[in-house]
């Protein structure tokens, strides 16, 4: 049975101005936002209809088997004082929450009739976009950085990926940005400076991990939902699962991770299209210094809160839990930093409902 729209699918909306645009690839967002100066990223929009859970953009998607992840409870000792549960996204097929994005983003493609897909990745999205193009008999192009690791730049040319290589990340945006309106390769990573973030097919992916969690607690929603993030793909994906679930005045708090203040700063009066200072060694896939303004909407529209955790306490938490059974990657493991960070500042208690998503394993050596 072949991949086809969702008939409900009515088209897309900005998130900030609620202007509607047909089904299309508007991959630089809202085009009324960007001719303000402000880049705001799309949502998809259903019209309504029966449905069991949330509603995806295709149906009978490109598949590996993502999703369903297990959510580990009982980790004692994981936070001192505090019970937290991980949301496993290091079981999916490639190793991280990367796939439920790639498995529609490569729907999506093949429905609109492309040939291949172009990203910008040196990392998990990369590796996971080349598997789900491979499925698909699709042509991956990834742009990386000459600083990525030789190990995951082969892992993506073993799945068949052409890699291209930049010094800096602006480069590789650029090489992204001249695809913008292909017909035969679609751009599903961001290009825009400043960002909006990356395709808002690929994000509906991530509602779905709202849908696991409830499913997982008898419909029970967390208090807290710890997400790392760089330009807040998934924080936004997760909180539009719960929206679309739960209604939006009772959606569970984002706290969203960070390896240096950038929401956090926009919270604090910052403005949001600021270049914000700070570098991580240990947590690539959370860099960045410019911000996507859905990862602050994530957090304000949830009453959550950003917290920024150091490379130096991020690695002893990442050893420390390599060493009792959970190979997390450091930007996974920066969850857990900020679990305990929120108990020192009183913002959580031993109390807390608390879900943190461990996004990666660390096998792949990121
Ligand atoms: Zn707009």
């Amino acid at each position: 049975m072949p991949t086809i729209q969702n008939p409900r699918l009515a088209g897309l909306a900005c998130i900030r101005c609620d202007r509607r645009y047909e089904v299309a690839d508007h991959s630089t967002g809202c085009p009324a936002c960007l001719a303000e100066g402000r880049p705001m990223n799309l949502e998809c929009v259903y019209t309504p209809g029966e449905s069991t859970g949330v509603d995806q953009p295709y149906l009978r998607p490109v598949t590996l088997g993502e999703g369903r992840t297990p959510l580990l409870t009982d980790i004692a000792g994981a936070v001192p004082g505090l019970d937290v549960a991980l949301k496993w996204e290091g079981a999916n097929p490639t190793g991280s929450h990367k796939d439920r994005f790639s498995a529609v983003v490569v729907s999506r493609a093949l429905c609109a009739g492309y040939e291949g897909i172009v990203a910008a990745s040196s990392g998990n999205a990369g590796v996971s976009l080349a598997t789900y193009c491979g499925r698909a008999g699709l042509r991956c192009e990834i742009a990386v950085t000459d600083d990525t690791p030789a190990r995951v730049v082969e892992l993506m040319r073993d799945l068949g990926a052409e890699v291209v290589s930049f010094p800096r990340s602006e480069h590789r945006w650029e090489h992204v940005a001249a695809y913008r309106d292909s017909r035969t390769m679609l751009p599903v990573t961001n290009f825009v400076v400043p960002p909006v973030g990356s395709s808002p097919f690929g994000i509906e992916g991530y509602k779905l991990v709202a849908e696991e969690l409830l499913a997982d607690r008898d419909g029970r929603a967390p208090e807290w939902v710890v997400v790392p993030a760089s330009r807040g793909d998934l924080a936004w994906g997760i909180h539009l699962g719960f929206r679309e679930l739960l209604g939006a005045d009772a959606v569970p708090r984002i706290c969203l991770v960070e390896p240096f203040p950038r929401v956090a700063a926009v919270l604090a009066g910052a403005d949001l299209y600021a270049t914000f200072p700070g570098s991580t060694r240990v947590m690539p896939s959370l860099g960045g210094n410019q911000l996507a303004a859905q990862a602050v909407e994530a957090v304000r529209r949830s009453g959550g809160q950003a917290v920024a955790v150091d490379d130096e306490s991020v690695l002893a938490e990442t050893r420390r839990l390599w060493r009792a059974g959970f190979p997390l990657e450091p930007s996974s493991a920066a969850g857990l930093v900020a679990v305990s960070r929120s108990l020192a500042a009183g913002t959580m208690t031993p109390e807390s409902d608390v879900v943190v998503v461990a996004t990666a394993h660390g096998l792949k050596g990121m």
